[in-house]
């Protein structure tokens, strides 16, 4: 196997033909919902066992034709990563830590046994992207262009004794809108009867195939009148890990020392940028962060005694999302007021204020594009 060297990996740009006429696109950006809109190009970017990573390109957004025997269809190797461009008020255009998905695609592709990417390749994929396709990046707080680089096993045959021998990674765009609505919260439901992840298995890994177990516990969430499913162990069925695609967060006291748990990254759960972030940040404002773990019980007697007053999910689609209340099969309680709470939103505001420019940088976590 050969891996050609980073600097040998390049894109030719080959700009589309047919892009979406202005006007058409500023309609589209005026209410982009989320994930159902895709900008006028792509990139590609083939590897084989022979060849390491070649054939790079800037290309029109467009369907793949793939072999019914491609791997990817059968056996689900794939992995993917989330990200933001925002468009600043300045004018400038950002990533927020594209490094760390850089880094987090490379750990997901040692664990699905795929062909990790140079950092800087996977960086120079979103900056042509984001540069070519500037024009659909939203302008407001809150909006932005959702970046969704994916990789998928090519090799065509039914083997299973190994994995591909060929991948392609892609990175698409999708104009956005915040993901939840503003000043709402969701409804939980604790799943007993799934699992999302167990020890040794691909929890910590973004993969498609962690998204396709988890649609029938998010349908019984719903059918329960919940918005999304909490993940517990898969163990004990009482360690709280994760709600839906994002990590959570407990909040304990008020506003003047208040602090904030999340669970531990224990192999199961999916380390989060956002959460991440969140962890570094909170203290700069004050806020205690530490990473623990909480059993339903506690997360319920916490809340009975008044000392646990916010629970809030987090992820790059919807920054912060609080959560009200709780279902579960032996009932439920309501979360503080019920309502999102001041740290919550306090912890919001700032990471927003960072991405969009308009609150100081204290990590260096923006990353200017253009
Ligand atoms: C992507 C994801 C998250 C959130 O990660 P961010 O990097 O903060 O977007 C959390 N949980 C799961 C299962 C995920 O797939």
């Amino acid at each position: 196997m050969t891996t050609s060297p980073a600097t040998e990996i390049d894109f030719e740009i080959h700009p589309s033909q047919t892009r979406v006429p202005a006007a058409e696109r500023e309609r589209i950006l005026a209410d982009p919902g989320f994930g159902q809109v895709f900008t006028d190009h792509m990139i590609t970017l083939r590897w084989s066992a022979e060849r390491g990573w070649h054939d790079g390109k800037l290309e029109p957004y467009g369907p793949f034709a793939l072999d019914p025997a491609t791997s990817v269809f059968h056996y689900g190797q794939e992995l993917f990563e989330g990200l933001k461009a925002y468009r600043q008020a300045s004018g400038s255009i950002v990533m927020f830590r594209p490094q760390a998905n850089a880094a987090r695609f490379n750990s997901s592709a040692r664990r699905m046994a795929m062909p990790e990417l140079p950092e800087e390749t996977f960086l120079r994929a979103l900056e042509l992207l984001v540069t070519q396709d500037r024009e659909w990046i939203p302008d407001g707080e809150g909006n932005s262009l959702y970046l969704r680089p994916f990789m998928i096993a090519t090799q065509r045959g039914l083997g299973v004794n190994h994995p591909s021998s060929e991948y392609l990674f892609c990175v698409i765009g999708s104009p956005a809108a915040s993901y939840f609505g503003a000043g709402k919260t969701v409804r939980v439901w604790l799943s007993e009867d799934y699992t999302r992840a167990a020890p040794g298995g691909t929890g910590a890994v973004k993969c498609g195939g962690n998204y396709a177990a988890a649609f029938a516990a998010q349908q019984q969430a719903v059918d329960q009148g919940c918005d999304q499913v909490v993940w517990l162990d898969a163990a004990e069925h009482q360690w709280v890990e994760e709600m839906g695609g994002m990590n959570l967060f407990f909040v304990y006291g008020t506003d003047a020392g208040g602090r904030i748990l999340t669970p531990a990254l224990t192999g199961s759960l999916l380390p989060g940028i956002t959460r991440d972030s969140l962890l570094r940040l909170a203290p700069t404002l004050g806020i205690h962060a530490a990473e623990g773990r909480i059993s339903v019980s506690q997360w319920r007697a916490d809340c009975a005694a008044g000392e646990l007053t916010e629970v809030f999910a987090c992820g790059t689609a919807a920054v912060i999302t609080p959560v009200g209340g709780v279902d579960g099969a032996t009932g439920g309680w309501t979360i503080g007021s019920g309502a999102p709470g001041p740290i919550s939103l306090r912890l919001k505001d700032e990471l927003i204020g960072i991405q969009y420019g308009h609150r100081p940088d204290p990590f260096g976590w923006v990353h200017k594009v253009a």
